[in-house]
This record gives C-alpha cells, sequence and structure tokens, in this order.
C-alpha cells in the first residue's frame, strides 16, 4: 500500500497532539483495509472517505482505486491521481466534524 499524508493532515495531528495515538491506531487500520473501516461519502464528496476517531472527530482521506472507481476524475479531489498506484491511500484531514468538512 502507498501511503501520502497531506500537510493539512500532519499539521492538524500535532495540533490535536492528545489524540495522537487514537489516530495512529485508526491509521494503521484503514491502512490494512481502507474499504472495510471508511464511509464512502456522496455528492461533492465522491471517493472522499471519512473515518471516525472518536465522537464528532474524523479523519477524511483518498483511496486511489475508488477514486478510479467513480470513473470521473473530475469530482474527486485527488490532484495527482493519475500519478497514483491504484493501491494509494492520501490522508487529507482531521478534525471536528465540522471543520473538517469546512474546507
Ligand atoms: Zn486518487
Amino acid at each position: 500500500m502507498n501511503v501520502k499524508f497531506e500537510t493539512a493532515f500532519l499539521k492538524s495531528v500535532k495540533k490535536h497532539a492528545s489524540i495522537k495515538k487514537l489516530v495512529k491506531k485508526k491509521v494503521d487500520m484503514i491502512i490494512e483495509n481502507p474499504v472495510a473501516f471508511g464511509e464512502p461519502l456522496k455528492g461533492n464528496w465522491q471517493g472522499v472517505y471519512s473515518c471516525p476517531v472518536k465522537r464528532s472527530f474524523i479523519i477524511i482521506y483518498l483511496y486511489c482505486e475508488t477514486c478510479r472507481k467513480k470513473g470521473d476524475d473530475a469530482v474527486v479531489a485527488c490532484s495527482d491521481c493519475r500519478q497514483t498506484p491504484d493501491q494509494t491511500i492520501k490522508f487529507v484531514l482531521l478534525g471536528p466534524h465540522d471543520e473538517a468538512y469546512g474546507i
């Protein structure tokens, strides 16, 4: 599995240092099985997964195999999707539910 962490995600991990261990655990679970642990979003968020870390606190990530199944790169906010292998996970954001969707 090819794993990428976006800058915004890493910044957020630092910001929420108190739950770092919890986040790490979730990240490991997602890497093992990105489809099983995430909830696929719809509409403008097609191809994007969210996974709760704790109450109202989520990880947002992309899984390129799913990006491609949607067959529409334009709707997926996966900038370098064409260059990445199918087995790529991009951790995009981490944060309280409302904040994460407010980008
Ligand atoms: Zn992608």
